[in-house]
């Protein structure tokens, strides 16, 4: 499928899947690409694609980004569920270690300079591990931030060059935490104390009460993304 022909397939599916359940969109994506991955970071959103995907097409490919910088809370949701579902993520992690960052960048280069920090630990190994595939599916929502307001259930990732799902796209957070409740589904235990969105644990401090939610991320500073979603 050429770039072309890819657009105008996105536009339409866009159309056609945009009242279609979460579940009717990752049967679409996976029948149509096979060679489809899924990223998974562990969040509430994520939780839900997994538990959904375990139930459709257990075998599709399912990574995470190890920035080395993860809350050990992280870590222990990632192995229940390898304990639950018997499935195997695939780990991507940056091209150096954290003391090799150090050396060249400085110590804590997410404070001195989160973006060139993100773009180490994170943009650079997704680049690498999307550009094995033709599609990727994300649990990113339009409520979660007018960053992401105007995502499609299905769209053309011109940052990356592939196809990208957001199954979620229309769920508010409340539709997920129904899915976890009826469904049983193993989630971050730092969602139960003030962590709505959970990054690398540098970058992450819980919220107040009427905070926005993704207020805890990058807490001080202008970022509100890591740059993994245009
Ligand atoms: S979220 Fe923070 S610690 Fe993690 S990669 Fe980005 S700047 Fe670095």
């Amino acid at each position: 499928m050429n770039l072309f022909e890819k657009e105008a397939l996105v536009k339409q599916k866009a159309e056609e899947l945009e009242n279609a359940s979460p579940q009717a969109i990752l049967e679409y994506a996976i029948e149509t690409f096979p060679n489809i991955t899924f990223a998974c970071s562990f969040g509430a959103e994520d939780v839900v694609l997994v538990d959904m995907l375990q139930k459709i097409s257990p075998k599709t490919d399912i990574f995470y980004l190890d920035t080395d910088f993860h809350f050990k809370e992280t870590y222990e949701t990632r192995d229940k569920m390898i304990e639950r579902y018997g499935l195997k993520f695939v780990e991507v992690k940056p091209a150096i270690t954290p003391e090799e960052q150090a050396e060249l960048h400085g110590p804590e280069l997410w404070k001195s300079d989160a973006t060139a920090c993100c773009n180490i630990r994170k943009v650079e190994p997704l680049t690498r591990i999307l550009s094995k595939y033709e599609a990727w599916i994300t649990g990113i929502r339009r409520d979660q931030a007018p960053t992401r307001a105007n995502a499609k259930k299905v769209e053309y990732d011109t940052k990356f060059g592939l196809i990208k799902f957001n199954p979620l796209a229309s769920w508010t957070n409340e539709d997920v935490w129904n899915y976890i409740r009826e469904n049983n589904v193993i989630y971050n235990p730092l969602h139960d104390n003030n962590y709505p969105s959970i990054g690398c644990e540098y970058c992450t401090r819980q919220i107040m009460p009427g905070e926005d939610p993704r207020a805890g991320r990058w807490s001080g500073q202008e970022k509100t993304e890591c740059g993994l979603h245009k």
